[in-house]
């Protein structure tokens, strides 16, 4: 458990990588790694996080059927940061029915309250 693998694909240890973030001892200091600590929320179930990383505005009513997907792996593609917005492109990878699928998305995150929020797809 102690040193069980970050979900996010960082290779680090969970404790030492998404970890403080999602049990709010500490906040990620940029949008890419905000993206990527959503990611281990959404796999380990953890809406609370997910709220308070989400814009307020966009935010939707989330339940635990949203966290039904069986996440199983993050490619960060490119994620380029200006001074309060940002976008990240990624691959975020799920088992459905024994295969691996991929879900594409192209994010725009923005500095809410001096803090890294999820807003929406930039794209579709
Ligand atoms: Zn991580």
């Amino acid at each position: 458990m102690s040193d069980v693998k970050c979900p996010c694909g960082s290779g680090l240890p969970l404790k030492r990588c998404c970890g403080p973030f999602l049990d709010g001892t500490a906040y990620p200091d940029s949008a890419e790694t905000l993206m990527r600590s959503r990611f281990t929320a959404f796999t380990r179930g953890n809406l609370p996080y997910l709220r308070k990383t989400w814009d307020p505005n966009t935010c939707p009513e989330l339940t635990p059927d949203d966290l039904q997907t069986q996440w199983t792996r993050l490619e960060v593609l490119r994620s380029t940061q200006a001074a309060d917005k940002a976008i990240v492109e990624f691959r975020a990878w799920y088992r459905d029915n024994g295969t691996e699928q991929a879900m594409h998305e192209i994010s725009l995150f923005k500095l809410h309250k001096k803090r890294w929020v999820y807003v929406a797809p930039l794209q579709g």
